[in-house]
Protein backbone atom coordinates (compact mmCIF):
# COMPACT_ATOMS: atom_id res chain seq x y z
CA UNK A 1 0.00 0.00 0.00
CA UNK A 2 2.79 2.66 1.28
CA UNK A 3 3.93 2.27 -2.39
CA UNK A 4 0.70 2.84 -3.56
CA UNK A 5 -1.19 5.33 -1.91
CA UNK A 6 2.01 7.27 -2.05
CA UNK A 7 2.06 7.12 -5.23
CA UNK A 8 -1.40 7.74 -6.39
CA UNK A 9 -1.34 11.03 -4.78
CA UNK A 10 2.19 12.01 -5.83
CA UNK A 11 0.47 11.27 -9.02
CA UNK A 12 -2.10 13.99 -8.15
CA UNK A 13 0.71 16.38 -8.04
CA UNK A 14 1.73 19.17 -10.47
CA UNK A 15 -1.46 19.24 -12.01
CA UNK A 16 -2.44 22.49 -11.16
CA UNK A 17 -6.30 23.19 -10.17
CA UNK A 18 -8.46 20.17 -8.62
CA UNK A 19 -10.69 19.82 -11.80
CA UNK A 20 -13.59 16.98 -11.74
CA UNK A 21 -11.47 14.96 -13.87
CA UNK A 22 -8.20 15.19 -12.31
CA UNK A 23 -9.77 14.25 -9.07
CA UNK A 24 -11.88 11.20 -10.46
CA UNK A 25 -8.95 9.57 -11.55
CA UNK A 26 -6.50 10.08 -8.23
CA UNK A 27 -9.42 9.17 -6.13
CA UNK A 28 -9.49 5.49 -8.42
CA UNK A 29 -6.04 5.39 -7.29
CA UNK A 30 -6.52 6.03 -3.67
CA UNK A 31 -9.60 3.40 -3.83
CA UNK A 32 -7.19 0.94 -5.25
CA UNK A 33 -4.58 1.88 -2.40
CA UNK A 34 -7.40 1.14 0.13
CA UNK A 35 -7.96 -2.50 -1.28
CA UNK A 36 -4.03 -3.04 -0.99
CA UNK A 37 -4.61 -2.02 2.80
CA UNK A 38 -6.49 -4.94 3.11
CA UNK A 39 -9.65 -2.98 3.11
CA UNK A 40 -12.84 -4.31 2.39
CA UNK A 41 -14.50 -3.99 -1.06
CA UNK A 42 -17.65 -3.01 0.13
CA UNK A 43 -16.06 -0.40 2.55
CA UNK A 44 -13.50 0.75 0.30
CA UNK A 45 -17.11 1.73 -1.85
CA UNK A 46 -18.51 3.70 1.09
CA UNK A 47 -15.44 5.66 1.73
CA UNK A 48 -14.00 7.00 -1.71
CA UNK A 49 -18.22 7.85 -2.16
CA UNK A 50 -18.27 10.20 1.08
CA UNK A 51 -14.26 11.27 -0.28
CA UNK A 52 -15.91 12.03 -2.97
CA UNK A 53 -18.66 13.85 -1.84
CA UNK A 54 -16.19 16.61 0.32
CA UNK A 55 -13.69 16.53 -2.54
CA UNK A 56 -16.43 17.78 -4.75
CA UNK A 57 -17.97 20.51 -2.03
CA UNK A 58 -14.08 21.87 -2.50
CA UNK A 59 -13.32 22.07 -5.96
CA UNK A 60 -13.72 25.65 -5.47
CA UNK A 61 -10.44 25.98 -3.62
CA UNK A 62 -8.01 27.69 -6.01
CA UNK A 63 -5.37 28.02 -3.38
CA UNK A 64 -4.64 25.27 -2.46
CA UNK A 65 -3.02 22.07 -4.87
CA UNK A 66 -4.42 18.95 -5.81
CA UNK A 67 -2.82 16.95 -3.42
CA UNK A 68 -2.76 18.88 -0.16
CA UNK A 69 -6.82 18.80 -0.56
CA UNK A 70 -7.21 15.38 -1.46
CA UNK A 71 -4.62 13.72 1.30
CA UNK A 72 -6.03 16.35 3.75
CA UNK A 73 -9.78 14.57 2.85
CA UNK A 74 -8.98 10.79 2.72
CA UNK A 75 -6.75 11.83 6.07
CA UNK A 76 -9.17 13.24 7.54
CA UNK A 77 -12.26 11.02 6.69
CA UNK A 78 -10.26 8.11 7.93
CA UNK A 79 -9.72 9.51 11.28
CA UNK A 80 -13.67 10.18 11.45
CA UNK A 81 -14.47 6.35 10.29
CA UNK A 82 -12.01 4.96 12.68
CA UNK A 83 -12.95 7.14 15.77
CA UNK A 84 -14.25 8.31 18.12
CA UNK A 85 -12.07 6.81 20.95
CA UNK A 86 -13.08 5.07 23.68
CA UNK A 87 -10.39 3.04 26.15
CA UNK A 88 -12.72 2.79 28.73
CA UNK A 89 -13.87 -0.80 30.19
CA UNK A 90 -16.43 0.53 31.96
CA UNK A 91 -15.91 -0.96 35.22
CA UNK A 92 -18.54 -0.91 37.75
CA UNK A 93 -17.38 -0.01 41.68
CA UNK A 94 -14.39 -1.94 43.52
CA UNK A 95 -17.47 -3.92 45.44
CA UNK A 96 -19.02 -5.07 42.43
CA UNK A 97 -17.92 -7.81 40.08
CA UNK A 98 -17.63 -6.24 36.23
CA UNK A 99 -17.67 -9.03 33.70
CA UNK A 100 -15.69 -9.06 30.22
CA UNK A 101 -16.13 -11.21 27.91
CA UNK A 102 -13.84 -11.79 24.81
CA UNK A 103 -14.45 -13.98 21.88
CA UNK A 104 -13.36 -14.36 18.73
CA UNK A 105 -11.91 -16.21 16.15
CA UNK A 106 -9.50 -19.39 17.19
CA UNK A 107 -5.83 -17.74 16.92
CA UNK A 108 -6.98 -14.40 16.69
CA UNK A 109 -5.56 -13.82 20.08
CA UNK A 110 -8.48 -14.05 22.64
CA UNK A 111 -6.29 -16.04 25.35
CA UNK A 112 -3.13 -13.33 24.69
CA UNK A 113 -4.95 -10.74 25.17
CA UNK A 114 -7.07 -11.68 28.55
CA UNK A 115 -3.63 -11.79 29.84
CA UNK A 116 -3.25 -8.68 28.44
CA UNK A 117 -6.28 -7.22 30.16
CA UNK A 118 -5.71 -8.72 33.33
CA UNK A 119 -1.80 -7.25 33.49
CA UNK A 120 -3.67 -3.59 32.82
CA UNK A 121 -6.42 -4.01 35.10
CA UNK A 122 -4.00 -5.44 38.16
CA UNK A 123 -1.52 -1.95 37.05
CA UNK A 124 -4.58 0.02 37.70
CA UNK A 125 -5.18 -1.71 41.12
CA UNK A 126 -7.90 -3.77 40.42
CA UNK A 127 -7.91 -7.40 41.38
CA UNK A 128 -9.02 -9.79 37.80
CA UNK A 129 -9.91 -12.76 37.93
CA UNK A 130 -9.35 -15.05 34.30
CA UNK A 131 -11.65 -17.69 33.50
CA UNK A 132 -11.03 -20.56 31.41
CA UNK A 133 -14.33 -20.69 29.41
CA UNK A 134 -12.90 -22.42 26.31
CA UNK A 135 -13.43 -25.98 26.28
CA UNK A 136 -12.51 -26.64 23.40
CA UNK A 137 -8.85 -27.70 23.78
CA UNK A 138 -7.69 -29.20 26.97
CA UNK A 139 -4.23 -27.45 25.88
CA UNK A 140 -6.24 -23.69 26.24
CA UNK A 141 -7.12 -23.70 29.88
CA UNK A 142 -3.38 -24.65 30.70
CA UNK A 143 -2.20 -21.81 28.48
CA UNK A 144 -4.35 -19.29 30.76
CA UNK A 145 -3.22 -20.92 34.20
CA UNK A 146 0.51 -20.26 32.39
CA UNK A 147 -0.53 -16.84 31.60
CA UNK A 148 -1.93 -16.36 35.63
CA UNK A 149 1.20 -17.33 37.24
CA UNK A 150 3.59 -15.29 35.13
CA UNK A 151 0.96 -12.22 35.99
CA UNK A 152 0.33 -13.03 39.71
CA UNK A 153 -3.68 -13.44 38.69
CA UNK A 154 -6.04 -16.35 39.81
CA UNK A 155 -7.09 -17.79 37.20
CA UNK A 156 -10.60 -20.09 37.32
CA UNK A 157 -11.07 -23.58 35.50
CA UNK A 158 -13.04 -26.47 35.63
CA UNK A 159 -11.80 -29.73 33.89
CA UNK A 160 -14.26 -32.12 34.57
CA UNK A 161 -17.56 -29.16 33.60
CA UNK A 162 -18.68 -29.23 29.58
CA UNK A 163 -20.78 -26.34 29.46
CA UNK A 164 -19.05 -23.51 29.40
CA UNK A 165 -21.98 -21.64 30.79
CA UNK A 166 -21.50 -23.28 34.20
CA UNK A 167 -17.86 -22.68 34.05
CA UNK A 168 -18.44 -18.77 33.53
CA UNK A 169 -21.33 -18.52 36.45
CA UNK A 170 -19.31 -20.62 38.86
CA UNK A 171 -16.59 -18.25 38.12
CA UNK A 172 -18.13 -15.12 39.08
CA UNK A 173 -19.55 -17.02 42.06
CA UNK A 174 -16.29 -17.92 42.71
CA UNK A 175 -14.69 -14.28 42.21
CA UNK A 176 -16.92 -12.64 44.67
CA UNK A 177 -15.46 -15.31 47.19
CA UNK A 178 -12.05 -14.27 46.27
CA UNK A 179 -12.75 -10.14 46.29
CA UNK A 180 -12.35 -10.25 42.63
CA UNK A 181 -13.96 -7.12 40.95
CA UNK A 182 -13.29 -7.98 37.65
CA UNK A 183 -14.17 -11.35 35.73
CA UNK A 184 -12.57 -12.08 32.17
CA UNK A 185 -14.10 -14.94 30.17
CA UNK A 186 -11.82 -16.14 27.84
CA UNK A 187 -13.96 -18.00 25.38
CA UNK A 188 -13.69 -20.25 22.97
CA UNK A 189 -13.21 -19.93 19.15
CA UNK A 190 -13.42 -21.91 15.78
CA UNK A 191 -11.34 -20.92 12.67
CA UNK A 192 -14.57 -20.57 11.14
CA UNK A 193 -18.13 -19.14 11.95
CA UNK A 194 -20.46 -21.85 13.08
CA UNK A 195 -23.40 -21.61 14.50
CA UNK A 196 -22.48 -24.31 17.69
CA UNK A 197 -20.19 -22.12 18.08
CA UNK A 198 -22.36 -18.71 18.56
CA UNK A 199 -24.56 -20.63 20.10
CA UNK A 200 -22.62 -21.29 23.09
CA UNK A 201 -21.58 -17.18 22.50
CA UNK A 202 -25.03 -16.27 22.91
CA UNK A 203 -26.08 -18.26 25.65
CA UNK A 204 -22.57 -17.17 27.86
CA UNK A 205 -24.05 -13.76 26.97
CA UNK A 206 -27.26 -14.39 28.33
CA UNK A 207 -26.94 -16.11 31.39
CA UNK A 208 -24.01 -14.27 32.52
CA UNK A 209 -24.84 -11.00 31.52
CA UNK A 210 -21.21 -9.35 30.89
CA UNK A 211 -21.23 -5.72 31.01
CA UNK A 212 -18.85 -5.43 27.99
CA UNK A 213 -18.20 -7.71 25.29
CA UNK A 214 -14.84 -7.40 23.16
CA UNK A 215 -14.36 -9.01 19.77
CA UNK A 216 -10.93 -9.99 19.17
CA UNK A 217 -9.59 -9.20 15.75
CA UNK A 218 -6.36 -10.65 14.04
CA UNK A 219 -5.78 -7.83 12.03
CA UNK A 220 -3.64 -10.06 9.71
CA UNK A 221 -7.30 -11.26 8.24
CA UNK A 222 -7.71 -8.36 6.50
CA UNK A 223 -10.48 -9.03 4.09
CA UNK A 224 -12.38 -11.90 6.00
CA UNK A 225 -12.12 -9.97 9.45
CA UNK A 226 -15.24 -8.07 8.06
CA UNK A 227 -17.84 -11.16 7.69
CA UNK A 228 -16.48 -12.57 11.31
CA UNK A 229 -16.87 -9.57 12.87
CA UNK A 230 -20.55 -8.86 11.03
CA UNK A 231 -21.65 -12.55 12.03
CA UNK A 232 -20.18 -12.11 16.14
CA UNK A 233 -22.35 -8.37 16.16
CA UNK A 234 -25.14 -9.54 15.00
CA UNK A 235 -25.22 -12.71 17.40
CA UNK A 236 -23.82 -10.52 20.44
CA UNK A 237 -23.74 -6.62 20.26
CA UNK A 238 -20.51 -6.52 20.59
CA UNK A 239 -19.09 -3.05 22.54
CA UNK A 240 -15.83 -2.92 21.66
CA UNK A 241 -13.44 -4.40 19.10
CA UNK A 242 -9.15 -5.29 20.28
CA UNK A 243 -7.11 -5.54 17.11
CA UNK A 244 -4.03 -7.72 17.49
CA UNK A 245 -1.18 -8.38 15.72
CA UNK A 246 -0.19 -4.78 14.81
CA UNK A 247 3.33 -5.15 15.59
CA UNK A 248 3.67 -7.71 12.41
CA UNK A 249 3.31 -5.90 8.36
CA UNK A 250 -0.59 -6.07 8.88
CA UNK A 251 -1.64 -2.83 6.60
CA UNK A 252 -4.11 -1.90 9.21
CA UNK A 253 -7.37 -2.09 6.33
CA UNK A 254 -8.80 -4.22 8.73
CA UNK A 255 -9.15 -1.91 11.41
CA UNK A 256 -11.53 0.25 8.81
CA UNK A 257 -13.54 -2.36 7.95
CA UNK A 258 -14.35 -3.64 11.32
CA UNK A 259 -15.00 -0.24 12.61
CA UNK A 260 -17.26 0.31 9.69
CA UNK A 261 -19.45 -3.10 9.84
CA UNK A 262 -19.80 -3.28 13.55
CA UNK A 263 -20.32 1.03 14.49
CA UNK A 264 -18.30 0.01 17.91
CA UNK A 265 -15.46 1.74 19.03
CA UNK A 266 -12.41 -0.33 18.59
CA UNK A 267 -10.75 -0.18 21.96
CA UNK A 268 -6.79 -1.22 22.19
CA UNK A 269 -4.30 -2.73 19.72
CA UNK A 270 -2.49 -5.90 20.52
CA UNK A 271 1.53 -4.77 19.41
CA UNK A 272 3.45 -7.99 20.13
CA UNK A 273 2.74 -11.27 21.54
CA UNK A 274 4.45 -9.84 25.26
CA UNK A 275 1.60 -9.46 27.92
CA UNK A 276 2.48 -5.31 27.83
CA UNK A 277 2.25 -5.26 24.07
CA UNK A 278 -1.51 -3.60 24.71
CA UNK A 279 -2.01 -0.04 23.50
CA UNK A 280 -5.02 2.04 23.44
CA UNK A 281 -5.95 2.51 20.23
CA UNK A 282 -5.68 6.20 18.02
CA UNK A 283 -7.77 6.32 14.58
CA UNK A 284 -4.88 8.95 13.88
CA UNK A 285 -1.97 7.01 14.18
CA UNK A 286 -3.82 4.13 12.38
CA UNK A 287 -5.15 6.67 9.15
CA UNK A 288 -1.70 7.31 8.76
CA UNK A 289 -0.33 3.70 8.99
CA UNK A 290 -2.97 2.80 6.84
CA UNK A 291 -2.04 5.84 4.12
CA UNK A 292 1.39 4.61 4.88
CA UNK A 293 3.02 4.45 7.96
CA UNK A 294 3.63 7.94 9.02
CA UNK A 295 4.59 8.74 5.35
CA UNK A 296 1.38 11.50 5.03
CA UNK A 297 3.16 13.62 7.43
CA UNK A 298 6.06 14.01 5.07
CA UNK A 299 3.81 13.79 2.60
CA UNK A 300 1.73 17.00 3.80
CA UNK A 301 5.66 18.61 4.42
CA UNK A 302 6.29 18.12 1.05
CA UNK A 303 3.22 19.25 -0.67
CA UNK A 304 3.17 22.43 1.83
CA UNK A 305 7.03 22.64 0.35
CA UNK A 306 6.21 22.80 -3.15
CA UNK A 307 3.20 24.78 -2.14
CA UNK A 308 3.70 27.21 -4.70
CA UNK A 309 7.36 27.19 -4.05
CA UNK A 310 8.38 29.20 -6.84
CA UNK A 311 6.02 32.26 -6.46
CA UNK A 312 6.77 32.53 -2.96
CA UNK A 313 10.35 32.75 -3.63
CA UNK A 314 9.53 35.35 -6.01
CA UNK A 315 7.46 37.10 -3.10
CA UNK A 316 10.14 36.66 -0.42
CA UNK A 317 12.79 38.47 -2.72
CA UNK A 318 10.35 41.61 -3.26
CA UNK A 319 9.41 41.43 0.03
CA UNK A 320 12.95 41.63 1.62
CA UNK A 321 13.46 44.69 -0.29
CA UNK A 322 10.56 46.07 1.26
CA UNK A 323 8.21 45.09 -2.25
CA UNK A 324 4.49 44.43 -1.87
CA UNK A 325 2.65 46.02 -4.46
CA UNK A 326 -0.92 46.29 -5.17
CA UNK A 327 -0.90 43.90 -7.93
CA UNK A 328 0.65 41.48 -4.96
CA UNK A 329 -2.04 42.01 -2.42
CA UNK A 330 -4.52 41.02 -5.43
CA UNK A 331 -2.64 38.10 -6.51
CA UNK A 332 -2.52 37.29 -2.54
CA UNK A 333 -6.43 38.15 -2.39
CA UNK A 334 -6.87 36.25 -5.31
CA UNK A 335 -5.10 32.90 -3.77
CA UNK A 336 -7.36 32.69 -1.29
CA UNK A 337 -10.87 33.81 -2.85
CA UNK A 338 -12.57 31.08 -0.91
CA UNK A 339 -14.97 32.28 2.57
CA UNK A 340 -13.55 31.38 5.13
CA UNK A 341 -10.58 30.20 3.88
CA UNK A 342 -8.86 33.39 4.61
CA UNK A 343 -9.61 33.23 8.09
CA UNK A 344 -8.56 29.43 8.38
CA UNK A 345 -5.39 30.96 7.26
CA UNK A 346 -4.87 33.70 9.41
CA UNK A 347 -5.73 31.40 12.27
CA UNK A 348 -2.54 29.65 11.84
CA UNK A 349 -0.07 32.50 11.04
CA UNK A 350 1.05 33.82 13.90
CA UNK A 351 0.65 38.02 14.40
CA UNK A 352 -2.18 37.78 11.97
CA UNK A 353 -4.46 38.72 14.45
CA UNK A 354 -5.49 42.49 13.47
CA UNK A 355 -5.69 40.76 9.51
CA UNK A 356 -8.16 38.19 10.52
CA UNK A 357 -10.36 41.01 12.04
CA UNK A 358 -9.97 42.83 8.75
CA UNK A 359 -11.06 39.95 6.69
CA UNK A 360 -13.69 38.83 8.71
CA UNK A 361 -17.36 39.12 6.64
CA UNK A 362 -14.52 38.70 3.81
CA UNK A 363 -16.43 37.21 0.68
CA UNK A 364 -16.18 36.92 -2.86
CA UNK A 365 -18.48 39.44 -4.48
CA UNK A 366 -16.25 41.67 -2.19
CA UNK A 367 -13.31 40.29 -3.69
CA UNK A 368 -14.53 41.34 -7.05
CA UNK A 369 -15.01 44.59 -5.60
CA UNK A 370 -11.64 45.32 -4.81
CA UNK A 371 -10.23 43.96 -7.63
CA UNK A 372 -12.11 46.25 -9.63
CA UNK A 373 -10.68 48.90 -7.38
CA UNK A 374 -7.13 47.98 -7.88
CA UNK A 375 -7.51 47.21 -11.65
CA UNK A 376 -9.03 51.29 -12.16
CA UNK A 377 -5.62 52.19 -10.70
CA UNK A 378 -2.84 53.38 -12.69
CA UNK A 379 0.57 51.55 -13.03
CA UNK A 380 2.19 53.98 -10.99
CA UNK A 381 -0.70 54.29 -8.22
CA UNK A 382 -0.29 50.67 -7.86
CA UNK A 383 3.29 50.65 -7.37
CA UNK A 384 3.22 53.40 -4.83
CA UNK A 385 -0.25 54.01 -3.27
CA UNK A 386 1.06 56.84 -1.35
CA UNK A 387 0.34 59.02 -4.67
CA UNK A 388 -3.23 58.33 -4.23
CA UNK A 389 -5.14 62.11 -3.18
CA UNK A 390 -8.37 63.00 -3.35
CA UNK A 391 -9.09 63.70 -6.69
CA UNK A 392 -7.20 60.86 -7.94
CA UNK A 393 -9.54 58.82 -4.87
CA UNK A 394 -12.34 59.79 -6.60
CA UNK A 395 -11.50 58.92 -10.21
CA UNK A 396 -10.76 55.49 -8.83
CA UNK A 397 -13.98 55.18 -7.20
CA UNK A 398 -15.84 56.33 -10.87
CA UNK A 399 -13.86 53.65 -12.59
CA UNK A 400 -14.41 51.20 -10.23
CA UNK A 401 -18.24 51.93 -9.59
CA UNK A 402 -18.06 52.50 -5.88
CA UNK A 403 -17.59 55.11 -3.34
CA UNK A 404 -14.04 57.10 -2.56
CA UNK A 405 -14.05 55.74 0.84
CA UNK A 406 -14.05 51.96 -0.40
CA UNK A 407 -11.15 53.29 -2.25
CA UNK A 408 -9.72 54.34 0.89
CA UNK A 409 -10.75 50.97 2.64
CA UNK A 410 -8.52 48.95 0.36
CA UNK A 411 -5.58 51.05 1.01
CA UNK A 412 -5.81 50.27 4.45
CA UNK A 413 -6.02 46.57 3.88
CA UNK A 414 -3.48 46.59 1.60
CA UNK A 415 -1.17 48.46 4.02
CA UNK A 416 -1.90 45.98 6.98
CA UNK A 417 -0.97 42.90 5.02
CA UNK A 418 1.73 44.84 3.06
CA UNK A 419 2.88 45.32 7.16
CA UNK A 420 2.39 41.65 7.95
CA UNK A 421 4.00 40.18 4.76
CA UNK A 422 7.15 42.26 5.35
CA UNK A 423 7.82 41.85 8.78
CA UNK A 424 7.32 38.05 7.53
CA UNK A 425 10.02 37.84 4.98
CA UNK A 426 12.25 38.91 7.76
CA UNK A 427 11.53 36.22 9.76
CA UNK A 428 11.34 34.06 6.52
CA UNK A 429 8.54 33.62 4.66
CA UNK A 430 9.38 29.66 3.79
CA UNK A 431 8.91 29.02 7.68
CA UNK A 432 5.89 30.40 8.48
CA UNK A 433 4.19 28.88 5.22
CA UNK A 434 5.80 26.09 6.87
CA UNK A 435 4.02 26.41 10.12
CA UNK A 436 0.97 27.02 8.12
CA UNK A 437 0.88 23.47 7.03
CA UNK A 438 1.27 22.01 10.37
P1 LIG B 1 -6.85 -17.40 20.75
O1 LIG B 1 -6.97 -18.69 20.04
O2 LIG B 1 -7.78 -16.39 20.20
O3 LIG B 1 -6.96 -17.53 22.22
O4 LIG B 1 -5.38 -16.83 20.42
P2 LIG B 1 -4.10 -16.83 21.34
O5 LIG B 1 -4.20 -15.83 22.41
O6 LIG B 1 -3.76 -18.21 21.75
O7 LIG B 1 -3.02 -16.29 20.29
C1 LIG B 1 -2.69 -16.98 19.10
C2 LIG B 1 -1.29 -16.60 18.70
O8 LIG B 1 -1.22 -15.23 18.39
C3 LIG B 1 -0.29 -16.82 19.82
O9 LIG B 1 0.90 -17.34 19.27
C4 LIG B 1 -0.04 -15.42 20.37
O10 LIG B 1 1.24 -15.30 20.92
C5 LIG B 1 -0.19 -14.60 19.13
N1 LIG B 1 -0.61 -13.24 19.43
C6 LIG B 1 -1.68 -12.78 20.12
N2 LIG B 1 -1.74 -11.45 20.13
C7 LIG B 1 -0.67 -11.01 19.41
C8 LIG B 1 -0.17 -9.72 19.04
O11 LIG B 1 -0.73 -8.64 19.36
N3 LIG B 1 0.96 -9.70 18.29
C9 LIG B 1 1.58 -10.85 17.90
N4 LIG B 1 2.69 -10.73 17.18
N5 LIG B 1 1.14 -12.05 18.22
C10 LIG B 1 0.03 -12.15 18.98
MG1 LIG C 1 -7.43 -19.11 23.40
Amino acid sequence: LQDGLSSALKSLSGQGKLTEANMREGLKLVERSLLEADVSFEVARYFMKNVTEKAVGETVLKSLKPQQQVVGIVYQELCDLMGPVDHSLHLKGKNDVTVLMLCGLQGAGKTTTVGKLGKMLKAGQRNPLLVAADLQRPAAIDQLHVLGEQLGLPVYSDREEKDPVKVCNAAIKEAKKLGADVVILDTAGRLHIDEELMGQLERIDKQCSPEQIYLTVDAMTGQDAVNSAKAFNDALEIDGVIMTKLDGDARGGAALSVKHVTGVPIKFMGTGEKLEALEPFHPDRMAQRILGQGDILTLFETAQKEFDQEQMLAQEEKLKKGEFTLDDFRKQMSMIAKPGLMQKMMGMMPGMGQMREAMNDFDESEMKGLFGIIDSMTPAEKANTKLIDQSRRRRIAAGAGCEPHQVNELIKQYDAMAQVMTAMAGKGMRDRMKMMGE
